[in-house]
C-alpha cells in the first residue's frame, strides 16, 4: 500500500487522469483502505467541478453579452438600410422640384393643340406629374376641371428605372383656354409659370 502523503501529492494529476493505468489502480485500492484520502479527493473533485462552473458562468455572461451586440448591430444595420432605400426612392423615383435656371421650355401650336416642350439642363433625369385643378362647384354640385398642374422633378439618373429621359411634352386643345377661368400651372422649384388664355400664345 502506496502511503498517504504521496496519494495526496499525486491527486491533482490523478482527479485530471493524468496517472499511469497502474498508479491509478494503486491509489484507487489505497482509497477503499483509506477514509482521510477518500475524503480528500471527495473535496478536491467537487471544487474543481465549481470552479468549472464558474469558468461556464462567466462564458455564457461573455456570449449574452456578445448576443445583445450582435442585436444591436443587426437593428442598427437594418436601420441604416431602411434610410438608404428610402434616399435611392428619393433620388432615383421621387426627387425634388425643377428650378427654372435648369428648364428650358417652348411652347408651340401643332393643329388645335398647344404644346409645351420641357426640357431639363443639368444633366439629371425629368419626371413630370400633371394633375388636373378643379373649380368651384357648379349647380349640379361636380367640381370642372379648369386647367392642369405641372410638376417638372428631377432625378438621378437610374440603371434600374427608366426615367433618364430630359424632356417631356404636355398638350392642351386650344379651345381649353377659351373657357373661364382655365389656366396651365408650370411649378418649378422657385415659383410657378401660369399660362391664361391672355398670355398662352405669346
Ligand atoms: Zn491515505
Amino acid at each position: 500500500m502506496i502511503k498517504c502523503h504521496i496519494v495526496q501529492d499525486t491527486m491533482p494529476n490523478y482527479i485530471d487522469g493524468l496517472l499511469s493505468a497502474e498508479t491509478e489502480h494503486d491509489i484507487l485500492q489505497h482509497f477503499e483502505e483509506c477514509e482521510a484520502c477518500r475524503t480528500l479527493h471527495a473535496k478536491l473533485s467537487t471544487s474543481i467541478d465549481n470552479s468549472d462552473l464558474h469558468i461556464n458562468k462567466k462564458e455564457i455572461d461573455f456570449l449574452k453579452k456578445v448576443r445583445i451586440k450582435t442585436t444591436k448591430k443587426v437593428v442598427t444595420g437594418f436601420t441604416v438600410l431602411l434610410l438608404i432605400f428610402a434616399l435611392l426612392t428619393y433620388f432615383f423615383a421621387i426627387g425634388s422640384p425643377v428650378r427654372k435656371t435648369d428648364l428650358i421650355y417652348t411652347t408651340s401650336f401643332v393643329g388645335d393643340t398647344w404644346r409645351i416642350n420641357m426640357e431639363l439642363t443639368n444633366g439629371k433625369a425629368l419626371l413630370v406629374k400633371t394633375e388636373p385643378i378643379y373649380g368651384e362647384k357648379d349647380s349640379n354640385g361636380v367640381k370642372p376641371i379648369v386647367g392642369e398642374l405641372i410638376k417638372p422633378h428631377e432625378l438621378v439618373p437610374s440603371p434600374i428605372l427608366e426615367s433618364d429621359n430630359t424632356s417631356f411634352m404636355f398638350g392642351s386643345t386650344i379651345d381649353s383656354f377659351n373657357k373661364p377661368d382655365y389656366k396651365i400651372i408650370l411649378r418649378l422649384a422657385d415659383g410657378d409659370i401660369v399660362f391664361t388664355s391672355d398670355n398662352y400664345d405669346k
